[in-house]
């Protein structure tokens, strides 16, 4: 919840253009208000709030805190989100400006700190990755950011500046999130380790190598607090199937 949410809003405002309505939209939050969103600057498809207010004729969606298209809210608990059938389709970052492409791939062993702990590949398996593949790799994240052993820091304040070195990267293995999310509206081929709690189906695009492990095949289980599922669902996804994923992409 936060950046990667703002961004598949990006992703349905362009659906729903590319679905055949031209008119801008404008989003709108659970009680019916135009939201707003830095993420979505210079975006020419979504309606600002003065712009609704003004009277243009838009088209709306509701997405905001509390409204995500892809939660069952009547189904959720305080300890497990429960999902309904709506998949994310890649957004788009207008107001990124663009890095040459390089040479370095990039991966985020970290979580942020409100995510499901069940989002956690594990300290040990990125490591573990990194020592495998001869690559440049590279970490981003503010100064105080802990890095693995290999790897080189390029230092980003802010997400913005995270997504902007984004778009310089070959590659990036990134865990399910606003880093995920940000590379599918830059274009930047990922591998993303999903482990059990969230589905592909929900959240994952079809031009990343989605690494999904449920116990039963299907269901992600959606649990906000650890879980044996999920921890057995990521001991699953080996580091040496990850590296040979990746090489693939490069
Ligand atoms: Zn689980």
């Amino acid at each position: 919840m936060g950046y990667g949410d703002e961004i598949m809003v990006t992703g349905e405002a362009r659906r729903r253009q590319e679905a055949g309505d031209p008119r801008p939209v404008a989003v709108l939050d659970r009680h019916g208000t135009p939201r707003r969103h830095p993420l979505w600057a210079g975006n020419p498809r979504i309606a600002t709030p003065e712009a609704v207010a003004r009277g243009l004729d838009v088209q709306t969606i509701v997405n905001g805190p509390g409204c995500r298209p892809y939660i069952d809210y009547g189904r959720t608990t305080a300890t497990c989100w429960a999902y309904t059938n709506w998949r994310a389709t890649p957004g788009e970052l207008y107001d990124i400006e663009r890095r040459k492409p390089q040479d370095y791939v990039i991966v985020e062993p970290h979580i942020k700190a409100k995510a499901s702990p069940n989002k956690d590949w594990g300290w040990e398996r990125w490591q573990a990755l990194v020592g495998r593949l001869d690559l440049d790799w590279v970490q981003l994240g503010p100064p105080s950011t802990r890095l693995l052993d290999g790897v080189r820091h390029i230092e980003t304040a802010t997400f913005l500046a995270a997504c902007r070195a984004l778009t310089g990267a070959r590659a990036a293995v990134l865990p399910e999130g606003g880093p995920h999310h940000a590379a599918a509206a830059l274009g930047v081929p990922a591998v993303v380790i999903f482990g059990a709690m969230t589905s592909p189906a929900n959240t994952g695009y079809d031009l990343h190598v989605n690494l999904y492990e449920p116990a039963d095949g299907t269901s992600p289980c959606g649990m906000r607090v650890p879980c044996g599922h999920c921890a057995r669902a990521m001991a699953r996804i080996e580091p040496e199937t990850v590296a040979s994923h990746l090489e693939q992409l490069l």
